[in-house]
């Protein structure tokens, strides 16, 4: 048998043998740096079995790896522990400290401390990371009253827990530990330093749409400095009534996995698909750096092939990623055999995305139409017929991927200039 196994694993490709995520370039998230910032990829809401992931915090620390994120935070639900029976851990920052020691010798992954406070409505799910304690955001009332459906709806969610989850005690628990008012967890994370964030603001079991709306708790939050930013993409939701409230509310816009699973299962890399992230422009790299740079709003998500963001961001970021390269007149066509008034030139894409784009110009494109796609880590060769030789020529275009708020696109012009 032992032999047998020897023979299999001789066949086995080399990363099966080591401790080591296995290269995958095509895998890593990547976005160039913009002028006067570091450009670092971030994912600030996943689980682990520390609450209800299931997965241990390495394994999240080596799918950040995977994906070449540069900071990850793992948030667990304080108070809703179905593992609880099995994993009745009284120290809420142990699962940050095993995704510390997970960390492979030399790796510059940023790990950061945070939890997520799980409340019914309307305070429903808050973040907060840059946490000191988790333990300190969590309190438990003794003689807190049993769970009760109040509603026909409460009833019908509660008749969907399974009772194993009930036999276990995990319902008393969540029962018992969100007694504590959200405001005063919400205070103390503040106190902590903390960056707060609302979590997917359009799951709630208050109302049925799916829509995000502001309530009179998270206005108060915000109107006292302690409510600083919301999720507008959480796994495979986007939400335009998010994104409205937070350009309205001045709130740092978020986009994160709040992976339970495998990102694997959830993202599979094979198909090219990636977690959502949040791209934040940084002064330096490092925990400090984020943290600033998340209370100064300098954020844009990464959701599928969406990137959302303010101007501010948005605009140095396709600058960056977008690129005008060889713009030259044609000087011999190969068809016409005589000089074209045809300005050739090459449109490089540095990053993930695949750019689409829309003309606004008043030129035509002799191979394409208005709509152009710029592949990510890709090229594009575009034929502009100016009509005359001009010495400067400006093109400008819709980003159909880049909003600057619900269904508000971002421009961009790119102005030439050309040697006779
Ligand atoms: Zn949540
Ligand atoms: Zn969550």
């Amino acid at each position: 048998m032992a032999a047998l196994l020897l023979g299999a694993t001789a066949d086995l490709p080399a990363h099966y043998k080591a401790d080591k995520p296995p290269k995958n370039e095509a895998r890593l998230i990547r976005f160039p740096d913009v002028q006067g910032h570091q450009t670092l990829v971030v994912d600030l809401h996943t689980h682990s079995v520390f609450s209800d992931g299931h997965v241990w915090p390495k394994i999240r620390v080596e799918e950040a790896l995977r994906d070449g994120l540069d900071a990850l935070a793992i948030t667990e639900h304080l108070e809703w522990q179905p593992h609880r029976a099995d994993l009745p851990h009284p120290d809420r920052n142990r699962a940050y400290q095993q995704a510390v020691a997970a960390l492979p010798d030399g790796s510059d992954l940023i790990l950061i401390p945070g939890s997520e406070i799980t409340r019914e409505a309307p305070a429903d799910h808050m973040n907060a990371v840059f946490i000191t304690d988790a333990n300190a955001l969590l309190r438990e009332s003794p003689n807190a009253p049993k769970i009760e459906a109040k509603t026909p709806e409460e009833e019908q969610l509660l008749a969907a827990v399974p009772q194993q989850l009930i036999d276990e005690g995990v319902l008393d628990y969540y029962g018992a530990t969100n007694q504590w008012p959200a405001n005063e967890a919400v205070r103390e994370a503040n106190n902590q330093g903390a960056f707060v964030f609302w979590a997917h603001p359009y799951y709630t079991r208050a109302h049925r749409s799916a829509v995000a709306r502001m309530t009179d708790f998270h206005q108060t939050l915000i109107e006292t400095g302690q409510l600083h930013g919301i999720e507008i993409a959480n796994g495979a939701f986007y939400s335009e009534e998010a994104h409205a409230l937070a350009l309205q509310h001045g709130l740092t816009l978020l986009g994160v996995s709040d992976v339970h699973n495998l990102i694997d299962w959830d993202y599979p890399p094979r198909f090219g698909a990636h977690r959502p992230v949040t791209l934040v422009f940084a002064k330096e790299r490092s925990a400090a750096g984020i943290r600033a740079a998340l209370f100064a709003k300098r954020t844009v998500v990464w959701f599928k092939n969406l990137l959302i963001g303010r101007e501010a961001e948005l605009k140095p970021l396709l600058k960056a990623v977008l690129d005008v390269k060889d713009a030259a007149y044609r000087v011999k066509d190969a068809t016409y055999q005589n000089d074209l008034d045809v300005l050739d030139l090459t449109l490089t894409n540095n990053s993930d995305a695949d750019i689409q784009l829309r003309n606004l110009s008043p030129y035509s494109f002799q191979h394409h139409g208005d709509d152009l796609t710029v592949p990510q880590h890709g090229k594009l060769k575009l034929s502009v017929r100016t009509l005359e030789r001009l010495p400067q020529v400006e093109l400008t275009f819709e980003v159909g991927n880049a909003l600057l708020a619900p269904k508000q696109r971002l421009r961009i012009a790119h102005r030439l200039t050309l040697a006779d």
